[in-house]
Formats: structure tokens, C-alpha cells, sequence
């Protein structure tokens, strides 16, 4: 496979080339996906589930809006424990940090390469449950742990066309999210060109609130909440 270096605009959100759109989840995504992921909503649904998309794509301005929200306030910033936290007490530096524990910096989201989705089971979900994607659905009477524990396996087994979890555990970065699947086959070409140099002009020139705590710890912010393990456990 020859690997081109992907544009700034494949990386960063800011093109929807090669998206598709999934109308039944309302979801875009790179039309590498498609195969794969009806192979997966196959095997899910033999298993017993009602596979389901939460999200797919999201560009740099649908992100930008996310942190811009959290940064005035207006979308709660939690901590660990998933408590909002009162950002006034805040430095801007850990005011950034503590909203990377939860939601991507704008222009550094793997869901702006539409090769990484949230995905869950809502065939155990009572009427009127609404999805959160928190860890508590995902374990023991969670209505997403049935999901999970066959997910963790089918991942491992050689029916997984690619997929991984990306956030599986506790790195120091972001959250633990198992519910994030990432195609390894499209987003290790893309992991590999994300750097603080890419991202940092389109930074500079967008309406980013806490702008100079960001730039200021860029490297830092790369290193510990955009670089993960690959599907093989190696960086
Ligand atoms: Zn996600």
C-alpha cells in the first residue's frame, strides 16, 4: 500500500471527501467503513444485538463549537469522576486539561478522519432510555455491558476486519471510552501525520477560545491526548 501523506484538511475535518453517508444512523463516514462495519453490524447482530452508530464523522467546526462551549461555560467541563467542575477556579492552562480529559482539541479529533465511530446496543435499552456513552452502561447491569463483553472478544477473534479501541484504558490522557472503534487500516495512515505542526497554524488563525494555554502546551497536549497505542500495543 503506498502511503501518501494525507492533506492538512483530511487530518484536521475540514473536507468531507470520501464520506459516506450512513442514513440509518445519521452518520458520515470514510467509504473504506462500509464493508467492514456491515461485516461487524453482521456478527453483532447474529450475537443477539441491535448494533447502532452514536457518531462517525465530525468536522473542525463541529468540534470547535464543542470546546467554544465548554470554555464559556455552557456545556459542563466534568472531572474523573464525571462531576462538573467549576472552571472559574481554573487556570487556563488546567481549564484546557480538563476539558481534553473529555472532548478532543478542535482539529486533533479522530473523528475527524471518519475512520473512527461510537458505537452501542440498544436492544436492551428500557422505552425512553437515552444513550449518554458513559463507562456505567458498559459494565455490569450497564445496557451496553452484554455488548461490550462480546465486543472485547470479537476484536480479538480473527473475524475483526480492523476495528480496535483506540481509548481502551486508563493511559493519563483521555477517559477510558470502549465504546470509540477506530479502523486501524485507514486510521494508522492517518495517526501517523498528526502533529502539533499540522494542527498548530489552523489553530492560530480559528476562533479557538483559550488559544494561548493551547498553543503554549501543544506538544504536550499531542504527545498525551492525540497519539495513542495502535491495534498492536505499539506507538
Ligand atoms: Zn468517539
Amino acid at each position: 500500500m503506498t502511503m501518501n501523506v494525507p492533506p492538512v484538511d483530511r487530518l484536521c475535518g475540514l473536507i468531507t471527501t470520501d464520506l459516506v453517508t450512513l442514513e440509518r444512523w445519521s452518520s458520515q463516514l470514510h467509504s473504506a467503513l462500509l464493508t467492514p462495519l456491515q461485516t461487524l453490524d453482521d456478527a453483532a447482530t447474529e450475537a443477539g444485538f441491535r448494533f447502532e452508530v452514536a457518531s462517525g464523522f465530525r468536522s473542525f467546526e463541529r468540534q470547535l463549537g464543542i470546546w467554544n462551549a465548554k470554555a464559556r461555560g455552557e456545556r459542563p467541563v466534568l472531572n474523573d469522576q464525571g462531576e462538573p467542575l467549576d472552571i472559574s477556579r481554573l487556570s487556563e492552562r488546567e481549564c484546557v486539561f480538563a476539558i481534553l480529559r473529555w472532548s478532543a482539541l478542535p482539529g486533533t479529533s479522530r473523528h475527524h478522519w471518519g475512520t473512527d465511530l461510537d458505537v452501542y446496543d440498544s436492544s436492551r435499552f428500557s422505552p425512553g432510555y437515552r444513550l449518554q456513552l458513559t463507562l456505567d452502561e458498559t459494565q455490569g447491569q450497564g445496557p451496553c455491558a452484554d455488548f461490550h463483553a462480546w465486543l472485547s472478544d470479537y476484536l480479538c477473534s480473527p473475524s475483526n476486519p480492523g476495528f480496535f479501541r483506540p481509548y481502551d484504558r486508563e493511559r493519563g490522557g483521555v477517559a477510558p471510552e470502549p465504546w470509540h472503534l477506530s479502523y486501524a487500516p485507514e486510521s494508522d495512515l492517518l495517526a501517523a501525520h498528526m502533529t502539533a505542526d499540522v494542527v498548530r497554524p489552523l489553530l492560530v488563525r480559528s476562533e479557538l477560545l483559550l488559544k494561548n494555554a493551547v498553543l503554549d502546551n501543544l506538544e504536550e497536549i499531542v504527545e498525551r491526548f492525540v497519539r495513542v497505542p495502535g491495534p498492536s500495543g505499539t506507538r
